[in-house]
């Protein structure tokens, strides 16, 4: 299993050209089972610098990083919740993804042309949304019927939902994006099986010229879609080269990997010997069972306890061996909350 996130925004803003960007970094399906094979889809790498170290340590034969989906959805346009472009059907594959990165355009070119006519990136992003919240609306209003006769009939479980899904409709009606308003733990559960696509977690990515790249956008992760697609396309000593030239340290579709990642609020654990070091991903607050289960539904059914290492403390002491001795590792039972960055190793 892996975490999705869906790349939507206007048309021409260039959304393809990053997830072209991003395809061209897609991993070896052989690793990863649960690899999709569908051309909207990029299973791209998250670079993790930890993973090398711990390879070496171990001068692992195989190392096997972690990573998340990319979803190219094209075709949002104004309307959309009318049935205006690919309408509705778009509307659903954003239900399926875990979190969305909505692209904005900031970059002049006038052999581009911009939907509206004009570079805004506030009134994209204020188009986009909007579709957003009039399919949720939709989607609220539906349910609301729906409850309404249970609630009537003096079902007091049925009273209380429909409360909690009439202020869902009076916030979306005032033009909230529901994942920003904090909801309570129990709204949030209450409306959890609408799947609705203003609850799911949202970053934002400029796409601006290649003279305003290190300027930065409160909010926004700023790259420059038309310099990633030329660094992609070299080999890694130009690459580096040409970012330095740049006066940047990353390339900006690592970045985007990396805040994708962090949206998620996933973690990263380890599994390290000569053979293989490989990441993994759990949701944070995962306990080591649930992370046994990523790598085998065995280590879960069969979990008797995890030996567990920092990577940090792991590297420093010289392997488990050291790290034993120094009483860096520790013995955790089924409770244990898994901590990014741990290293584990399974006893089943
Ligand atoms: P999409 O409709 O959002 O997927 O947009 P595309 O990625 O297809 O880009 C639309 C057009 O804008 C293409 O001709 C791209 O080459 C161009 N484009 C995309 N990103 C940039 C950029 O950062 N700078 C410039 N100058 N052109 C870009």
């Amino acid at each position: 299993m892996s975490f999705s996130i869906g790349i939507v925004g206007l048309p021409n803003v260039g959304k393809s050209t990053l997830f072209t960007a991003l395809t061209r970094k897609q991993v070896d399906a052989a690793n990863y089972p649960f690899c999709t094979i569908d051309p909207n889809v990029g299973t791209v790498p998250v670079p993790d610098e930890r993973i090398e170290q711990l390879a070496k340590l171990y001068n692992s034969k195989k190392v096997i990083p972690t990573v998340i989906e990319f979803v190219d959805i094209a075709g949002l346009v104004a309307g959309a919740h009318k049935g205006e472009g690919l309408g509705n059907k778009f509307l659903s594959h954003i239900r399926e993804v875990d979190a969305i990165c909505q692209v904005v355009r900031n970059f002049t070119d006038d052999d581009v042309t911009h939907v509206t006519g004009e570079i805004n990136p506030e009134s994209d992003k204020q188009t986009i949304n909007t579709e957003l919240i009039f399919a949720d609306l939709a989607t609220v209003d539906k349910r609301i019927e729906e409850t309404q006769p249970r609630a009537r009939s003096g079902e007091k479980a049925e009273q209380q939902a429909l409360a909690i899904y009439q202020k869902a409709h009076t916030l979306l009606d005032n033009g909230a994006l529901l994942g920003e308003v904090g909801l309570s733990d129990d709204e949030q559960a209450q409306l959890y099986d609408l799947h609705l696509l203003t609850m799911k977690p949202m970053m934002y990515v400029m796409n601006v010229d290649e003279d305003k790249l290190t300027q930065d956008v409160p909010g926004h992760l700023v790259v420059s879609a038309k310099i990633e697609s030329e660094l992609v396309a070299m080999d890694e000593a130009d690459a580096r080269e040409y970012l330095t030239s740049l006066g940047m340290q990353q390339t900006g579709l690592d970045r985007l990997i990396r805040a994708a990642y962090e949206l998620l609020d996933l973690i990263t654990f380890f599994t390290s010997g000569p053979d293989e070091t490989r990441a993994w991903t759990v949701k944070r607050g995962a306990t080591a069972p649930e992370a046994g289960a990523v790598i085998h539904t065995d280590f879960q059914e069969q979990f008797i306890r995890a030996e567990v290492t920092n990577w940090q403390d792991l590297v420093t002491a010289g392997g488990e061996v050291g790290a034993k001795e120094k009483g860096l590792m520790h013995l955790e039972g089924k409770e244990y909350v898994v901590q990014d960055g741990d290293t584990i190793y399974f006893r089943i």
